[in-house]
Parts: C-alpha cells; structure tokens; sequence
C-alpha cells in the first residue's frame, strides 16, 4: 500500500527555525492546494519577463559582467534577488519546457517544489517573489509528498539553495556538463587593443553561448574522457589504420621545449588532473579576433566572427581548443595547445566534436535556431547557412562507426 505524507513546517522565527510534524494519511483527509504552473511565454508585466541578448540589444548589456554571466553546467540559472524575489535566466538559444525549481531551506533537509514552469522561451529573464514570503503554502515534495510551510517574511542572501530539474530531453543534456565554467563577455580587450580585438554584439553572444554549451558538453563526454586520458592508444591507433609510423609524441607533453624527440611527458594521473582542469570553475571572458591571430590566456579565448557564426556548427573548432587551452595554461611546446608534430589535442578534438555534430550528440547541431548568418546587419563577413557533412575517414567514424552516443 502507498503511503503518503503530509509534513506541516512552522516558521518559529525570520531566522528560520521549523518544528515539523507529519501526519500520516492511510486514505489521505489531506488534500494539498498548490500554486499554479506558469508559462514563462506569458507573464505579466509584473514580472519583468524579457529576452535577454535580443538582436537589437545595447551591447552594454552583454558587457556588464554583474548582470550577464553564467556556468556552463547551469545555462537555467536562478539567482534570490533582495529578500523575497527571484530572478530566473536561461542561457539557452532553445526554451524549455516542464521546468522546476526546488527550494531547500538551512534547517529542513528536504527539497520542495517552489516553481513549476511549463515554459521557459529562449534566452528569458524574469522576475518572481519567492511564494514562502508571500503566505501559508502547500508544496510538493521530490517524493510526491506534502509539505506546508508558513509565511517567512524575507530571506537573507544564500538562505535558500534553489536548484532546477526537468524532463526535457535538452535539460538532460545540460545535466551532463561536467566543466562549471563562469562565461561572460568582456570588453576590456577591444577598448585596450582596438584591431587585435574587436567589440561584439548579441548576435554574437547567441552564437558564443550556443558554442560553450556544446563545447563543454564535447569535453564532458565519455567517449572524450576515455581518448583523453588513452591519448597514446588513439595515437597508435590512427597510425595503424593510416599504416605509418606514430607522427610526434606519443602522449600528452608539457610546456618544455621538446629536444630532440624529448617530450616531457605527462603521467597518468597528470593527465587525470588536467582533464579536470578543463572542467573547473574558473572564469572564462569569450572575446572576438580582429587581428591576424586569436589568442587566448588567462581568462581569455578569442574565437573569430566565422567561426562564431559558421565554424562551430560545422565543427570545426581547431582554433578554439588552441586558445581555450592557453586559457587552461598551456603553451605552443605543449601538444595540448600545439597541432603540430601529428596534431595534439586540437586535431583529436575537432575530429570528435565533428563525430558528436554527425551522430546528433551535442545539445545544439541546428544552425536554424540562431539562424546567425542571416542577420548581416550585424556581421562584418557574409556567410552561408552552416551545412554539415562528415568525412568518412574521420577517426572516431572509422573506431566506433555510430556507436557511443552518450545515453
Ligand atoms: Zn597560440
């Protein structure tokens, strides 16, 4: 027999302290009265719903780092906002539907149902009150229990831990991200090197953001984890179905000057360690190139217009794992960043993120969503609609042939 359970919190104090009882329900007298589902496609002005990184958009905007930044592994970010509101921002070129968000309180260890969205558009902001100020409330547990909470007049900054589950097969894979890169944009660079740099707008942001959250997944992958940390067998391998000999080193190297076919080989658990750094939490300023080269560093990597544009969809992502491992902290001498010597890491990378693009494995493989090489008014270059193909004698095609999709 099911058995369900109703709790009924009591808030003793604005310091938030409960004194919970449950009653049990073996035919349930409870019936539960929970808040409505939103449609985050409809909000009242109340809200202050908008789309954030709209084409038209002041470039300000994206500039301001206390307002636009998000982790990778959280492109559906909520934030508390004063003592008794939220403020909700997905940073994704695709909505989502069937979004929710959980509060957990310091003193009541389980997770409850604060907001249930049906919808949540692309690229949206809004604005909520945190129903637990607003009054006496039931709410759904994880569980599917009840839980009744009274009203709380306000909470202090980092009192409620918020966090977001759904069923939709996106959200999924936004789970899977495992790199909790802070990604913002940066303007810095342009202002004090006009030329080398150049300024950015939304329609580039869009393209940014949408590249980031496939990259990061890319890095996340199984199948990335397993060549990454078996660098040698995929060197082995490649050069037994080319039929030649191992070109350049056989594993991962570091930052000294390689002598003469000296590399200063990394060992395994290294190799672990840098895996992990590509999918730590620092801070990372996306920027765009003017000059002859990108460059990347620090907290910077600089991508080209086309390749925001045109490149990335196409999978052709050589130059951003360069600059995104200089930002990791590797030089030229290292093949991490280096392609030279038989291709290090950027060769592997880009033949495994065109293998991701072809078997359908990455959150966004549809250019029709930003449909970015449309809008010229915003482009310095003319482009074509991104179209895909892969090239049968890719590496990862030719050992796993469809296989390794990412469940
Ligand atoms: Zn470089």
């Amino acid at each position: 027999m099911k058995k369900s359970f109703h709790y009924f919190l009591l808030a003793l104090s604005a310091g938030i302290a409960f004194s919970c009882s449950d009653h049990e329900t073996e035919g349930d007298p409870y019936q539960p009265n929970y808040l409505p589902s939103i449609d985050a496609t409809a909000l009242p002005a109340g809200n202050r719903p908008m789309t954030m990184f709209e084409d038209n958009e002041s470039a300000s905007r994206m500039y301001d780092n206390k307002d636009r930044w998000f982790r990778v592994n959280q492109p559906m970010q909520v934030i508390q906002k004063g003592k008794d509101s939220v403020q909700i921002s997905l940073y994704s070129p695709v909505g989502l539907t069937d979004v929710k968000i959980y509060a957990k309180l310091p003193n009541y260890e389980k997770r409850f149902l604060i907001y249930n969205f049906t919808k949540v558009p692309a690229f949206h902001r809004s604005f909520h009150k945190i129903p637990l100020t607003e009054g006496k409330n039931d709410y759904e547990l994880e569980t599917g229990n009840t839980v009744t909470i009274d009203k709380i007049e306000g909470f202090s900054s980092g009192a409620i831990e918020f966090s977001v589950e759904s069923s939709d097969p996106l959200f999924q894979k936004f789970k899977k991200i495992k790199s909790s890169h802070l990604v913002q944009f940066s303007d810095s660079y342009h202002l004090n090197d006009l030329g080398k740099y150049l300024p950015m707008n939304p329609v580039l942001a869009k393209e940014a953001i949408t590249m980031i959250i496939n990259y990061s997944y890319a890095l996340s992958h199984p199948l990335y984890y397993s060549t990454f940390t078996n660098f040698d067998k995929y060197k082995k391998e490649q050069a037994d179905l080319a039929g030649t000999a191992i070109n350049g080193a056989l594993n991962w190297h570091g930052n000294t000057e390689d002598a003469n076919g000296t590399y200063d080989y990394y060992t395994k658990e290294q190799i672990e360690k840098i895996y992990w750094d590509y999918l730590d939490g620092r801070t990372l300023n996306m920027a765009m190139v003017g000059g002859d080269s990108a460059w990347g560093g620090g907290a910077l990597a600089s991508q080209w217009e086309s390749g925001y544009i045109s490149g990335h969809w196409l999978g052709e992502m050589s130059v951003w794992s360069h600059e995104y491992s200089h930002h990791i902290g590797f030089s030229h001498s290292s093949n991490l960043a280096n392609s030279g010597e038989g291709g290090g890491q950027q060769e592997m990378l880009t033949h495994f993120y065109k293998y991701l693009i072809y078997l359908n494995d990455l959150p966004f493989t549809d250019p029709e969503v930003l449909k970015g090489w449309t809008k010229t008014s915003y482009l310095s270059g003319t482009y074509k609609k991104p179209v895909f193909t892969v090239n049968q004698k890719n590496p990862f095609l030719l050992k796993y042939k469809g296989e390794g999709k990412w469940n």
